[in-house]
């Protein structure tokens, strides 16, 4: 697959930053040691341990994402099921290719991650 992690994403109409870092420092009091990923729905931005292999790279970015929905639709998931809803999307989406690149061809949301916030 080639395919990288966006710098930006779209999370039911919320536009997050998307950073890959490497950086021991501190985001929101905690270590790289202790997280691969992180969302910030303040700052709208999503980080991500840079370091780690790409499969683990996108079911990290695919956990965050879950997350964002979470948040945008006010639920209160554990944890624990998050990382299997996550898991479970990125088999989906391992075994369907096309199926996102149809959906997302019936809209244009370019326009929306391109243009000034
Ligand atoms: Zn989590």
């Amino acid at each position: 697959m080639n395919f990288n992690i966006p710098d930006k994403i779209i999370i039911c109409g919320i536009v997050y930053d998307v950073r890959l870092i490497e950086c021991d420092e501190p985001i929101d009091g905690l270590t790289k040691k202790e997280f691969i990923g992180k969302i910030n729905h303040e700052s709208c931005i999503i980080f991500i341990d840079k370091n780690i292999n790409k499969q683990a790279m996108f079911q990290t970015f695919l956990h965050e994402i879950s997350h964002g929905i979470e948040d945008r639709y006010c639920m209160k998931i554990e944890e624990d099921d998050i990382d299997r809803f996550a898991h479970g999307m990125y088999e989906i989406i391992k075994d369907n290719p096309n199926l996102f690149k149809e959906i997302g061809g019936l809209y244009n949301n370019s326009e929306m991650i391109k243009g000034e916030m």
